[in-house]
């Protein structure tokens, strides 16, 4: 392809992604297809000749568009946010177009350089401790890795070489595999799945530790397990607490784990993956009170702070732990000017790393501080607005309460009946939630994801609800003997529902395995 047909190309790829989202509001969220509806719609081998990009372009409406989950529509309220943005999308060209993987300093001393300073950036505006920049005195350092999931890992992998050094220095005879075997990782059973899979991939048995009724990890049972684990035998090595975990967005005590962590030399890593980006705000900064006391911080951009997948920040107050761990010297990725610069492949997993501090640089500089503290705060006050709407229902009850943009309710009663709301809402595409349980009991989670979420949506989303709401009451008082009856839905154009005693079953295993 030349020049003059990229612009072209390029041109017409700016006018489908402006398109697409001015018609987000109006399409309905879930797509409407099933599994295995793609291969039909295109040929089964690669084409012999190369075709032209106008060809190509049109198969985004007929092919790709029906199929997406549209994760930036108003409508969706479902998991977390994953952040979407015009500066974002544009430094994501650039990076593209101006390619290169940036592992060492020489290897492209932008991508290095942007991505330390980017990070100082972040931290400044988060008012995280200085130990954490790249420009403070001493080892501390911010690098982007490609998620929380991978920042969990690393950080992992880095307390494991910390703690066998350490206990190699206490008893230089001991065998580094025995030592290794012994060691033992805590976290809450509120977090994120990647915190579990990040034992299983580093090989160290993570206790998932129970928690108070708000959701949160308290010292006292970090201590007893730390205690006991000691008792036996085996080495605590590793934390890891959450800032908003993924089900209530709750908050792990980090004034009681901290000190108890420094006092047993156990690595304390704190993935705030979601409400991470708040600390923008200065009113939410006590939220992550006693971040002082802990060694990694990371958050994700690419979720609430309006970069595009994937940026995930994460920063370490000794970078040195990392390089002991993933050092692994070959001639021909030395260069002269070592150790001036940070070598980026020494702080993450794969050797090649994307120019992602170019759409995070863009995002900072085009929205300022100011403007993303009006995104979270506009995030925040929807979700207020939602909470406000549930409370004055008295069909509904709060479960948890609101935490960031996020709002966790039910319908009053038995579980059936949110489960059978939630299953109805699936089924019609209109809006997106995702279920989760708490203390046995359903529950239905609501997110302000969209950057073009606003006031109406939330009545939308309300009314879709509460309509739905009123399906499951009138399903729920009929007679077995009328049940196979069309139930008239209430609200316009909302067509009939046909209810058996069979349907409502399979509504009820089709929600629990979504659940799980
Ligand atoms: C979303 C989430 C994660 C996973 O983030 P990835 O970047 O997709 O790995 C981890 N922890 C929490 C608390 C989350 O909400």
């Amino acid at each position: 392809m030349e020049n003059k047909e990229f612009e072209e190309f390029g041109k017409a790829a700016l006018d489908l992604i402006v398109n697409y989202n001015e018609s987000l509001r109006n399409r309905n969220v879930l797509p409407d297809v099933e599994p295995g509806y793609l291969s039909k719609l295109i040929p089964g081998e690669a084409p012999e000749k190369g075709e032209s990009w106008q060809e190509v372009i049109k198969d985004i409406e007929r092919v790709i568009i029906p199929g997406v989950t549209h994760w930036n529509s108003p409508h969706f309220h479902a998991y977390y946010p994953t952040a979407n943005s015009y500066p974002a999308i544009i430094g994501e060209l650039l990076s593209a177009g101006i390619g290169g993987v940036g592992f060492s300093w020489i290897a492209s001393p932008a991508c290095t350089e942007l991505e330390v300073v980017t990070m100082n950036w972040l931290g400044k505006m988060m008012n995280l401790p200085k130990e954490f920049l790249n420009c403070s005195e001493g080892p501390g350092g911010g690098v982007i890795q490609g998620s929380a999931s991978e920042a969990t890992l690393v950080c992992l992998l880095a307390a494991k070489e910390r703690t066998v050094r350490r206990i190699k220095s206490l008893h230089p005879d001991m065998d580094e595999g025995l030592i290794k075997s012994k060691l033992v990782a805590y976290s809450s059973n509120q977090s994120n799945s990647s915190v579990e899979k990040a034992g299983l991939l580093g090989s160290m048995p993570m206790r998932l530790l129970s928690v108070d009724e708000k959701c949160s990890l308290r010292g006292a049972t970090l201590l007893e397990a730390i205690k006991k684990d000691q008792e036996a035998g085996l080495i605590p090595c590793y934390v890891v607490a959450t800032l908003g975990t993924t089900g209530t967005c709750a908050f792990d005590n980090l004034n009681e784990i901290g000190p108890i962590c420094n006092e047993h030399d156990i690595w304390l890593h704190v993935d705030a993956a979601y409400a991470g980006a708040a600390f923008v705000c200065p009113e939410y900064r006590h939220l992550m009170s006693g971040i002082n006391l802990t060694d990694s911080f990371n958050f994700n951009p690419h979720k609430w702070l309006l970069t595009n997948f994937d940026c995930s920040a994460l920063w370490v107050k000794n970078s040195r732990s990392l390089i002991e761990a993933f050092n692994v010297e070959r001639i021909y990725l030395n260069h002269d000017k070592e150790g001036l610069a940070p070598d980026y492949r020494h702080w993450q997993i794969p050797l090649g790393r994307r120019f992602r501090a170019l759409k995070l640089w863009f995002v900072l500089r085009l929205y300022g501080i100011e403007g993303l503290q009006k995104h979270i705060r506009h995030s925040i006050n929807l979700a207020e607005k939602f909470e406000s709407l549930v409370k004055s229902n008295e069909k509904f009850e709060i479960v948890t309460e609101r935490s960031m943009g996020l709002v966790c309710f039910r319908m009053k009663g038995d579980n059936a009946l949110t489960r059978q709301l939630y299953d109805l809402l699936m089924s019609r595409k209109r809006i997106y939630l995702t279920a989760a349980t708490y203390q046995e009991k359903l529950i239905i989670r609501f997110v302000v994801c969209s950057r073009l979420c606003i006031e109406d949506d939330i009545d939308f989303a309300w009314n879709e609800i509460t309509s739905q709401a009123e399906v499951v009451y009138a399903l729920t008082h009929q007679q077995v003997d009328c049940t196979d009856k069309p139930i008239p839905i209430p609200g316009k154009n909302l067509g009939t529902i046909t209810a058996s005693i069979e349907d409502l079953i399979i509504n009820e295993i089709k929600i629990s395995q979504k659940i799980t």
